[in-house]
């Protein structure tokens, strides 16, 4: 029996990077996963390969009525939703602040962080009815910390809220059998970290005590952790994957 047998899940930025890890890791345990992105070719592709237990929606996560869209598809097609993984996110323009613009300034923050509001608020009435449910929403070591060696106030800030907005949302859905944790992942191997630095971690190397960037997979097994029974206790909390980058 897979650790998500019977789980319905909502994926965002499913099309590629950890979004796709962590959709192939939750329909290998059993869950019937929801893939969703902006990038529809990717996405509809992988839902695809992944066969019954998974579909594709094509979803911008700054649009609550995107998000209305989605819940509905998913409850059509599964009966319930027990899983969000608030994943899709962007790195955004890097520059010091005085120089960040507006645009690229407010884009980070609907993306990475109001996204995360809005998916939350659209999935809860959904898990409050069927009285359980795990949200994983995914933040950052720039959650934790703001020296991760890129200037973007804008990343930092959207990151740090998602950490916020978990907190909150956990203590007041605790009583409904909800649970809200953040993952806060360092230097993973995927495309858009390979567009800000190269394949192994550019100068961050250096400041990984494990000595190399990470694969996806090695965060969607703390991701699954979370989203899975085996985590009953665990909530309200941030979770670092960042092979010890923040241990100084
Ligand atoms: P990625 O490879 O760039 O994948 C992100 C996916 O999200 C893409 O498919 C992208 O689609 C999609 N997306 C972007 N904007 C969207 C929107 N408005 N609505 C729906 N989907 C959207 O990124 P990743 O590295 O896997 O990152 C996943 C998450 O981990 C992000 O929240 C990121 O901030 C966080 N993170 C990453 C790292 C790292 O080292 N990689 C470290 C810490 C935290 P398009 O390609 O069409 O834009």
């Amino acid at each position: 029996m897979g650790r998500l047998s019977g789980k319905v899940a909502i994926i965002t930025g499913a099309a590629r990077g950890m979004g796709a890890s962590h959709a192939r890791l939750f329909v290998e345990q059993g869950a019937r996963v929801v893939l969703t992105d902006l990038n529809v070719a990717g996405g509809e592709a992988l839902a695809k390969e992944l066969g019954d237990n998974a579909m594709f929606v094509a979803h911008d996560v700054t649009k609550p009525e995107s998000w209305e869209t989605v819940v509905a598809k998913a409850v059509a097609a599964y009966g319930t939703i027990d899983i969000l993984v608030n994943n899709a996110g962007i790195l955004g323009p890097m520059a010091p602040t005085a120089e960040l613009d507006n645009d690229g300034y407010d884009l980070v923050c609907a993306v990475n962080q109001h996204s995360v509001f809005y998916g939350m608020k659209a999935v809860l009435p959904v898990m409050v009815k069927a009285a359980r449910g795990s949200i994983v929403n995914i933040s950052s070591i720039a959650g934790m910390a703001a020296n991760y060696g890129f200037p973007s106030l804008a990343y930092v800030a959207s990151k740090f809220a998602v950490r916020g907005m978990t907190k909150a949302t956990a203590m007041e859905y605790g009583k409904h059998n909800i649970r809200v944790n953040s993952v806060h992942p360092g230097f993973i191997q995927t495309p858009m970290m390979v567009e800000a630095t190269d394949e192994v971690g550019g100068e961050a190397l250096a400041q990984i005590p494990l000595g190399r960037i990470a694969q996806p997979i090695e965060v969607s097994n703390v991701v699954l952790f979370l989203a899975s029974d085996e985590s009953s206790y665990v909530t309200g909390a941030e979770h670092l994957v960042d092979a010890g980058m923040l241990a100084h």
